[in-house]
């Protein structure tokens, strides 16, 4: 794929390729605070001038009576994919479309709303990010753009602070030398709501249950129930045919998680940040996060090393039938593997 070449022309006397070189690409520039201003509005400047291209369409499939989701084929973000690598998921109500995670940049957000509009010609009326990994609330900015800064867009509090702080830019600039600047164009746009486990929201005919519980795939997690449809979105709780980043997260959390979401939030169909949705998401999910768990455990038990514990997980049929079509498997499962250990150790003392 060919990404379109910026005009030749130069900012303020800097060419392009120059700011970014000093690291003065979008990133950097807009995390300056506001008592900056002339160089904030410098920054905006830039931003435009080096605005990523559009991200090419994806046809949304419906998945039930109000949900639909634009899938991603990818997992991981590249100079190809231009950072589509998270599957956004909307929901259509009477009361106008509900986003659940729009998408990791301006320009994968402008692409979902070009989609929204084959559905519906209803406006965006709130957005739930399920938790802080930029490729699920970058596109945040698409959508304040089209519908004004006041529209709600609801997190857990712990997301909520993560964005606005660490988390937020370094997602932010990540996403952008992750795609060679691709996203680049992209502004941080933070949740404006905190929700919490339990919260309850009526649009006209659908009814949406938030759901979280503790530590899991990161501290602020959380599922959305689509309670008319008998669907979960569970964000990258779970996943399938993927593996999850787990470094901020925790294995024995996650399985609590799956217990809690099974007995409280029971779905026909489970809708995951990556992969395809179906009844299977988190019983795949599940079946590999035991198999690597499991094994570390013992491995902690017997006094064994890591590296013991990483040929035991291998070898385990739950894990070894999931390598060869789960995307990322070969260059990740050490790195799971250890952090398995690592809380296995922790958990035994
Ligand atoms: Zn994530």
């Amino acid at each position: 794929m060919r990404r379109s070449e910026p005009p030749p022309s130069t900012v303020r006397g800097l060419s392009r390729r120059r700011l970014l070189k000093l690291g003065l690409g979008a990133a950097a520039l807009a995390g300056i605070g506001s008592q900056w201003a002339p160089l904030s509005a410098f920054a905006k400047e830039v931003d435009d001038f080096i605005r990523g291209p559009a991200v090419p369409d994806i046809t949304p499939a419906r998945l039930s009576e109000h949900v639909w989701m634009i899938w991603s084929k990818d997992g991981f973000p590249t100079p190809e994919n231009q950072g589509m690598m998270s599957n956004i998921t909307f929901v259509v109500t009477r009361d106008g479309v509900v986003m659940l995670d729009p998408g990791g940049s301006v320009q994968i957000g402008e692409m979902a709303l070009r989609m929204i509009r084959t559905v519906t010609d209803k406006p965006v009326v709130a957005i739930f990010n399920s938790h802080y990994h930029g490729d699920h609330w970058l596109a945040n900015h698409a959508f304040v753009d089209a519908f004004g800064t006041d529209l709600p867009i609801h997190a857990h509090p712990v997301t909520k602070k993560e964005i606005e702080g660490v988390q937020g830019s370094l997602w932010h600039s990540m996403m952008e030398r992750w795609t060679n600047q691709a996203t680049a164009g992209t502004r941080i746009v933070a949740p404006n709501r905190e929700t919490n486990h339990g919260d309850v929201f009526r649009f006209g005919d659908v009814t949406l249950r938030i759901h979280h519980y503790g530590l899991a795939h990161t501290p602020g997690d959380i599922c959305i129930e689509v309670v008319e449809d008998q669907l979960t979105h569970v964000g990258d709780v779970a996943m399938d045919r993927r593996i999850a980043n787990m470094d901020d997260g925790s294995y024995v959390g996650t399985f609590r998680f799956y217990d809690e979401l099974e007995k409280n939030a029971p779905s026909r169909i489970w809708v995951p940040g990556h992969g395809h949705a179906s009844a299977e998401v988190l019983k795949w999910n599940r079946e590999l996060f035991e198999g690597i768990y499991q094994n570390c455990v013992r491995a902690v038990e017997d006094g064994a090393d890591m590296a013991s514990a990483r040929e035991r997980v291998l070898a385990d049929p739950r894990v070894a039938s999931r390598a060869a079509d789960t995307a990322g498997f070969a260059s990740n499962i050490g790195k799971y593997v250890s952090l398995a250990y690592l809380e296995a150790e922790r958990e035994a003392f």
